[in-house]
């Protein structure tokens, strides 16, 4: 089983495998080490970046990440209005304090080496941190970023030990969760399983969920996480609406959330466009251009599943608060246990990556999710929220990754705007049938995976083609084709 402390971590855009990921690699290096020799003992720390996280590491925070993770700063709780602070004695002193306790001289340029060409064995997204100690010791791990914020060390991966359900890297636990099927009381892996469940025990999908969650934590500690990750979303969304400028990375992309606020509360108040029928798919498109605007400028974000998705369950949660009469506190947490229960679903039998299987298993997922925990906020059955899952995954099945100069910009920050509202048609959809439709969940779910196989590697996280490229070929103008030229020749993968 994958927890829900798993699908959604509180994290630091851009990326949850680029920039949460080798954060999160830091930390747990820093808990490693210490059971070789001493902290107060190093006097030098060696960080070796390999393939995409050293050919895209700039553009998108992984050496700062890693910085910040060796300082003790977790991506879930640091202040991400400080980060220039936090970094400005390593960059004009060389000074870095270790876990906030013990400092050592690290001079960015020598001791954090780019390996643009290597790509270690398992996963293109590989770093190796080395420490050195003045007793003549060293110590030196491996870890891979393999998406979503999760982390996996190459002994894992030579142990055979099965990626998709571990959770000893969890971005927010601070002690390991050893999740044995034993503690289950309704264990599911595929959409029928669960359906079945929630039928024998006349529960609704966020029960099920919930009632497994309870064989891990206390149902405070439940309660409480879900209701960070709801506050978290609202801040985020506070904080796009407030964000302008032009976004990093060399794209020129301008921020719009502020612009389109401010133009939606003008029209709001006005009287004379409360014609406007459409006005609510407006304001869920902000949202989700808010969240994904914050997460490009390296903003908090929950990682839901994704970084480049994370606009999506906010958005559709935000619609639900703001648009709908039944909104509750209680409503948040069971939207997104129902939420969660789908994400993991498509987690165990197809992918969340865009890696693996392009843009359907990032935003198609989120889509899915929101969809179902939309459907369930409507008060429909858990085979409807099924339907609901069904139909956000079935209408972006083909769905590629190809964002422009590999940053998680273009396409994605609308493409977050668009599932939103897909993922609420999908949930209206739903209640207007009965739960019964032609193709289930489960099979939407491996049609994703295996359309995923089929599509070319240039359309899965390699911006090798579609928009990525076609930008480049067209007539633009000279200094155009020069700035993102600048973009492609850092930027191979794109950030999810
Ligand atoms: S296009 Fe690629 S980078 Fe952008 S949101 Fe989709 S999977 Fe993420």
């Amino acid at each position: 089983m994958i927890s829900l402390f798993d699908m959604f971590k509180i994290g630091i855009g851009p990326s949850s495998s680029h920039t949460v990921g080798p954060m999160v690699a830091a930390n747990t290096f820093l808990i490693d080490l210490q059971t070789q020799f001493s902290l107060e003992t190093v006097k030098r720390i060696q960080v070796d970046l390999y393939g995409s996280l050293a050919a895209t590491g700039k553009g998108h925070a992984t050496d700062t990440a890693i910085i910040l993770g060796l300082l003790g700063h977790k991506a879930n709780q640091i202040d991400t209005t400080q980060v220039s602070t936090y970094l400005a004695p390593v960059f004009k002193q060389q000074q870095l304090i270790l876990a906030a306790s013990h400092q050592i001289t690290f001079d960015y340029h020598q001791d954090i080496i780019w390996h643009v060409q290597t790509n270690l064995p398992h996963h293109p997204n590989g770093m190796s941190l080395t420490a050195y100690s003045d007793t003549g010791q060293s110590y030196q791990q491996t870890y891979y970023s393999i998406g979503g914020g999760f982390i996996v060390n190459a002994d894992e991966f030579d142990d055979g030990t099965d990626i998709t359900v571990d959770t000893t890297t969890d971005t927010n636990a601070d002690t390991n969760d050893n999740i044995t099927i034993e503690n289950i009381p309704y264990p599911f892996a595929s959409a029928q399983e669960l359906l079945d469940i929630c039928h024998q025990q006349q529960l609704s999908i966020s029960e099920v969920m919930m009632a497994n969650e309870l064989a891990l934590r206390s149902q405070e500690e439940i309660e409480q996480y879900l209701d960070e990750i709801w506050s978290v979303m609202q801040s985020c969304v506070t904080n796009g609406c407030a964000g302008e400028g032009i976004l990093p990375g060399g794209l020129q992309v301008k921020r719009r959330a502020k612009a389109l606020h401010q133009q939606l509360m003008q029209e709001t108040q006005s009287t004379s466009d409360t014609n406007d029928q459409l006005m609510a798919m407006d304001w869920i498109d902000l949202y989700a251009l808010a969240v994904n605007e914050e997460n490009a400028n390296g903003g908090r974000v929950v990682t839901a599943p994704t970084n480049g998705a994370a606009g999506i369950i906010p958005a559709v949660l935000h619609y639900y608060r703001d648009f709908l009469p039944n909104y509750s506190q209680q409503g948040v947490r069971e939207f997104l246990l129902t939420s969660a229960a789908i994400g993991t679903i498509i987690k165990q039998n197809a992918s969340i990556s865009g890696a693996e299987v392009g843009c359907q298993g990032e935003v198609g997922s989120a889509c899915a999710m929101a969809a179902a925990g939309m459907a369930h906020v409507l008060g429909l059955t858990p085979a409807q929220c099924a339907n609901a899952a069904e139909i956000g995954i079935e209408h972006n099945l083909g769905l590629t990754c190809d964002p422009i100069g590999g940053l998680v910009q273009i396409p994605c920050i609308e493409r977050n705007a668009m599932a939103s509202v897909k993922a609420i048609n999908a949930a209206r959809l739903a209640k207007r049938g009965d739960g019964k439709h032609h193709v289930s969940l489960d099979k939407a779910i491996a049609t994703m995976k295996a359309t995923g196989e089929d599509m070319m590697d240039k359309y899965k996280e390699t911006a090798l083609g579609g928009l990525a490229i076609e930008l480049s070929n067209q007539n633009t103008k000279d200094s155009d084709k020069k700035r993102i030229q600048v973009v492609d020749v850092a930027v191979s993968y794109p950030q999810c």
